[in-house]
C-alpha cells in the first residue's frame, strides 16, 4: 500500500497548476515543498518552519533539484501565514509533528495549528484543498489530532467537502489524513 504521504500528494495533485499558488506550512526537510514548486511552474509557493535548519535542509534539496525560483522559504510559524500570503490558494499542505533527525521537543502544536488552518480555509480558491496529515503516536500529535477532527466535524459541508482517511486495521498511532475542498 502507498504511504500516507503518497496519498496526500495525489490529493492536491489535481489542484495544482501551471502560474497556481500553494504553501507548505510544515516545511521540514522540504519534500513537500519541493513537490508543490515542480508542479507549479510560473506560479508561487511559500513554505514555513520555525526552525533554521529546515530552510536550511529546504534550500538544499531545491538546490539538488534545480528547482524553487518560484518558492519563498519563510522562518515563522504557520500561525502567521496572513502576514504572508493574501491572494487566494489552490492548496495547502500540512505534514504535522516534528522532524525525525532533530529536537522531537520542536513539533506542531494544537493551538497554533488550529490557528494556521483557520487563516488557511479562507484563503482557499473554489476548487482548492487543504491536505492535512496528522501523527497521533506522539503525545502533541494526539491532541492535534482530536482538535483537528472537532474543528473539521464543524465546518460548514455547503462551502467545504471534508474527509477524513484513517487505517481502521492498523496498530495505535497510525497517521490521519483531513482532506477539505472549497465547494463552488
Ligand atoms: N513536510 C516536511 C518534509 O517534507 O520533510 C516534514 C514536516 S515535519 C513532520 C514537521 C515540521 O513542522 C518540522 O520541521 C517543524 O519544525 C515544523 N513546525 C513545527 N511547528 C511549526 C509552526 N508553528 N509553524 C511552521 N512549522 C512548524
Amino acid at each position: 500500500m502507498q504511504s500516507i504521504l503518497h496519498t496526500a500528494k495525489e490529493l492536491l495533485l489535481p489542484a495544482l497548476r501551471p502560474g497556481g499558488t500553494a504553501a507548505d506550512f510544515t516545511m521540514g526537510n522540504g519534500h513537500d515543498t519541493l513537490f508543490l514548486s515542480r508542479a507549479l511552474p510560473g506560479g508561487q509557493v511559500w513554505a514555513f518552519d520555525i526552525q533554521p535548519a529546515a530552510l536550511k535542509a529546504t534550500q538544499a534539496l531545491l538546490d539538488n533539484n534545480s528547482a524553487g525560483g518560484n518558492v519563498r522559504l519563510i522562518l515563522d510559524s504557520h500561525s502567521n501565514l496572513d502576514r504572508y500570503i493574501q491572494t487566494p490558494l489552490d492548496a495547502g499542505v500540512f505534514n504535522l509533528g516534528y522532524l525525525p533527525w532533530a529536537d522531537k521537543a520542536i513539533t506542531t502544536r494544537r493551538e497554533t495549528t488550529l490557528e494556521a488552518v483557520d487563516k488557511a480555509l479562507p484563503l482557499l480558491r473554489v476548487g482548492g484543498v487543504l491536505v492535512i496529515v496528522i501523527y497521533p503516536g506522539h503525545e502533541e500529535g494526539a491532541r492535534e489530532l482530536h482538535a483537528l477532527l472537532n474543528w473539521a466535524a464543524g465546518l460548514d459541508v455547503r462551502a467545504y467537502n471534508v474527509l477524513h482517511h484513517d487505517f481502521i486495521a492498523a496498530k495505535a498511532g497510525t497517521p490521519h489524513l483531513i482532506l477539505i475542498q472549497k465547494n463552488g
